[in-house]
């Protein structure tokens, strides 16, 4: 349907790329008020306007959200325009691949602060406004998805913090889902496989070079199908509550 979410606010961190990009857009196709999270405000007014092009309604939020203060404004800035949310998408993250035994540790601190400990300040931050949004039409329902991956469900060389800040993403959600089904808050974790886009750039480029050519994943996922995965898991009736999804390229082992 084109008017699903209708009348709902959805807060999507990284929403300036990849797949929060793709999930900021299928969500406002079917009528949510989309806040776009990020630190690159050009790349999120671009994702803005397109949106608009295509008659959705979307707001730019310029926010780092691996610490507190950053993770609470972005919360407020997603509620200030509607009065409320309905909806978080916890996807902002980073992959800084390579071993354990040469590994920068500014890396593995900006892993876990970004995709952990983030997840957890913005899901803070958020469940006043879930709860309260779970409570009221045009829903009564609320659903936080947190973007984990493969990796959140098998450890692999060469990932061994992102592999920890994934595992703890899964138990924080499970958690966190146990706290609030009875008030109606949804709390899901998605888990792809390899999705063509700009995360495995940010590693060193020394690391790129040694593991080229050791990963096959055939073709891979587009972003496009993790947003397809997502709207289905937000778009069930109000008694159902998909926890978790695995989903990867056909031939990616
Ligand atoms: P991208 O690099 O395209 O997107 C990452 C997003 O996170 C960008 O929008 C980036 O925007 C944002 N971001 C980075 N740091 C911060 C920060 N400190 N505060 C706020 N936003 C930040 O990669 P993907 O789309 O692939 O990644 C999205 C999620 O999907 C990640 O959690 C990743 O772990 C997960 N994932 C990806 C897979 C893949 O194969 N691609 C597989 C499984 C999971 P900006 O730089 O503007 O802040």
């Amino acid at each position: 349907s084109t008017t699903g979410l209708a009348g709902t606010t959805a807060l999507v961190t990284g929403a300036s790329s990849g797949i929060g990009e793709a999930v900021a857009g299928a969500l406002a196709a079917r009528g949510a008020l989309v806040a776009l999270a990020a630190r690159r405000r050009d790349r999120l007014t671009q994702v803005a306007e397109n949106i608009r092009a295509k008659g959705g309604a979307a707001l730019v939020v310029e926010a780092d959200v691996s610490d507190e203060p950053g993770a609470e404004a972005a919360v407020a800035a997603a509620v200030a325009e509607s009065g409320r949310l309905d909806i978080v998408v916890n996807n902002a993250g980073v992959l800084l691949l390579g071993p354990v035994e040469d590994a920068p540790t500014e890396e593995w601190r900006r892993m876990l602060e970004l995709n952990l400990l983030g997840v957890a300040l913005v899901s803070r931050a958020a469940l006043p406004h879930l709860l309260r949004a779970a409570g009221t039409g045009p829903r009564y329902v609320a659903d936080l998805v947190n973007i984990s991956s493969v990796g959140g469900r098998i450890a692999t060389p060469n990932t061994a913090v992102y592999n920890a800040a994934k595992f703890g993403v899964n138990a924080f959600s499970e958690s966190l889902r146990q706290e609030v089904a009875r008030r109606h808050v949804r709390v899901a974790v998605i888990e792809p496989g390899f999705v063509a886009t700009e995360l495995p750039l940010h590693s060193r480029p020394e690391v790129l070079q040694r593991l080229a050519g050791g990963f096959d994943p055939g073709v891979p996922l587009d972003p496009a199908d993790v947003a397809e995965t997502i709207v289905h898991v937000m778009t069930r009736p109000r008694h159902m509550a998909v926890n978790e999804v695995l989903l990867r390229p056909t031939e990616q082992l």
